[in-house]
């Protein structure tokens, strides 16, 4: 993932799109009227409150730059974690109390002998893998609690942060990308590019038996 869309970006999803399929998608918005964003400007019944395309079968809204969590799942998250925080005695505090002595010993962050000295510390506490993910390793319960609270929570279908910039209705298909078609993509299932073109066909078709472009 992009370092800019993990951290400022929305695009989400289980699977990774290829970035090949670009073209054959960027011509599937084209020839449904859409400019090479997503955007569809003419003010008609298919035009979205977003600027986007939607009919019967199917739904384009260009990236979301202001897209925020509308749903309180976001609020629900930073206020759980307010509630329930890591006990003193929890490894990811106590590396942070090591991390903090190195610093104050004039180690420099990140040079190769903290490193060392964090992965071996790291080793010897009880985290097998050293340096690697040891910065989120927590051993007092905290974050199994939180994955059981999370388990079956989640944004809600209509939050602003989650809606997809393609939506395949008849098979519930979605696609998100950062902010140009198909830049850091994900889709919700794991399709390949022969379906992908079977189901651009389909959305052109519905355009074309609907109206004329
Ligand atoms: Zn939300
Ligand atoms: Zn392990
Ligand atoms: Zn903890």
């Amino acid at each position: 993932m992009e370092l800019g869309n993990m951290i400022f970006g929305n695009s989400r999803g289980e699977h990774p799109v290829d970035r090949a399929w670009q073209d054959d998608f960027c011509q599937f918005l084209y020839d449904c009227g859409l400019d090479g964003r997503g955007y569809y400007d003419k003010e008609d019944q298919y035009q979205t409150s977003r600027g986007g395309f939607e009919n019967d079968v199917f739904l384009v809204n260009p990236y979301d730059w202001d897209a925020d969590c509308t749903c309180g799942f976001d609020d629900m998250n930073y206020e759980w974690w307010e509630e329930n925080q890591h006990t003193d005695g929890c490894f990811s505090n106590r590396i942070k109390k090591y991390e903090n002595e190195l610093k104050q010993k004039g180690i420099e962050w990140l040079s190769k002998k903290y490193i060392t000295l964090v992965d071996n510390w790291a080793k010897v506490n009880g985290w097998e893998h050293g340096w690697n993910g040891c910065a989120f390793h927590c051993d007092c319960g905290v974050h199994k609690r939180y994955d059981e609270w999370a388990k079956n929570k989640g944004h809600k279908d209509n939050c602003r942060l989650i809606q997809p910039n393609f939506w395949y209705k008849p098979t519930g298909f979605r696609l998100n990308f950062y902010k140009y078609p198909l830049r850091d993509a994900y889709m919700n299932q794991n399709i390949t590019f022969e379906e992908l073109k079977k189901i651009i066909e389909h959305c052109k078709e519905s355009i074309l038996g609907n109206k004329t472009l």
